[in-house]
């Protein structure tokens, strides 16, 4: 038997979250590596899956947890072998296959990738599908040709875990930080981070012009909808902006003013499907870039039996920084 953060939706539609005892023989046979999760950690996705907000889970009873580390148990995939400390993120863990937030998984080795030298289980999960989200932003931004010296960058969304783990991966590699945040209380806390300076989100929220003063040499955006677009509308020309989050909503009510007049980019970034070789590029420059004293300032730790409630602050809103679950 081994605990997992079960969800569970009957013929009536009525759903049900809790922690329970699960038999091992239940877990995915398509899975051919066992891990034995040491720490799983609460992303957005995770929130909306364990409140059951948005159609995040497409088979039931599912385990939640997008993301996991731990240690390999078992292998019929040759690139790995028990003793191995592996990460998994994303990949449709915790939405069609069972999840991380359990104390053994089943999952694909080539879904896996090798725990990288100098992190621990709790700092890659700390780090988790927000963190790694955050530095492919920085790849994208660096891709389009945005340097330190090209000028602000503009953080949104910026205490949840993609944005912190962002302005802290810019800071650390030279860039000039604006947050966004809807939190003023927190403005020490962005600035102990990286941020130069904190606006109120308010000012980016409500529909705008299509061209606007033009700011932002570059942009990373967790919010989507008006914020998006009004990012766009101020990035400078030959800016970058790279989308990937929708905190305020997935609509995006722009025009293509800002790319065909100002040559803006708008890169998508997208973490669940991303292949192999950018994944490990991505946390090949996490061990390496990230501040991990700052990480630790921006993390705090559960264990699974506090996930369900640390979720619905997820869903209010009401958290900062990052969380980390240690099974
Ligand atoms: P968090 O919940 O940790 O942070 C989201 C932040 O967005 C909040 O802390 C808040 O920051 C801000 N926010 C919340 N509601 C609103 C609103 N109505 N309008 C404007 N801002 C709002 O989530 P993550 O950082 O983990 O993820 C951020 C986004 O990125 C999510 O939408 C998530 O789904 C997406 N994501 C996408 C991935 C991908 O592969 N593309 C991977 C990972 C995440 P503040 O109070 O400081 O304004």
């Amino acid at each position: 038997m081994f605990k997992a953060l079960l969800l569970e939706k009957n013929e009536q539609g009525e759903f049900k979250a809790g922690i329970q005892s699960i038999e091992e023989s239940s877990l995915p046979e398509s899975g051919d590596v066992l891990v034995q999760i040491s720490h799983s950690t609460l992303n957005y996705k995770d929130g909306l899956a364990i409140c059951n907000k948005s159609p995040v889970v497409r088979q039931w009873p599912m385990v939640a947890g997008i993301d996991g580390a731990g240690t390999v148990i078992e292998s019929q995939h040759p690139g790995f072998k028990p003793g191995d400390e592996v990460i998994l993120n994303g990949y449709g863990v915790g939405e069609t296959h069972w999840g991380c937030l359990a104390e053994k998984a089943k999952l694909k080795g080539d879904w896996l990738i090798k725990r990288p030298e100098g992190l621990s289980a709790a700092q890659a999960m700390a780090i988790g599908t927000a963190g790694y989200t955050a530095m492919l932003c920085v790849l994208g931004l660096e891709a389009g040709g945005v340097k330190p010296s090209s000028g602000e960058i503009l953080v949104t969304g910026a205490t949840g875990g993609v944005g912190s783990i962002a302005i802290t991966l810019l800071h650390k590699l030279g860039y000039t930080v604006m947050a966004t945040s809807g939190k003023p209380e927190q403005a020490d806390f962005l600035k102990g981070l990286g941020a130069s300076d904190v606006m109120d989100r308010a000012l980016l929220a409500a529909p705008g012009k299509p061209l606007q003063k033009e700011r932002w040499a570059g942009v990373v955006d967790c919010v989507g909808s008006h914020t998006l677009a009004n990012a766009c509308a101020q990035t400078r020309y030959g800016g970058t902006v790279t989308a990937c989050g929708l905190a305020q909503g997935m609509d995006f009510p722009s025009s293509v003013a800002p790319f065909i007049l100002r040559g803006v980019t708008l890169r998508g970034i997208d973490s669940v499907m991303a292949p192999l070789a950018l994944r490990q590029q991505a946390w090949e420059r996490l061990a390496k870039d990230l501040d991990l004293k700052k990480l630790e300032q921006l993390s705090n730790t559960i264990g699974l039996d506090g996930a369900i409630e640390a979720a619905g602050k997820i869903m209010a809103g009401s958290h900062v920084g990052r969380v980390v679950v240690k099974i």
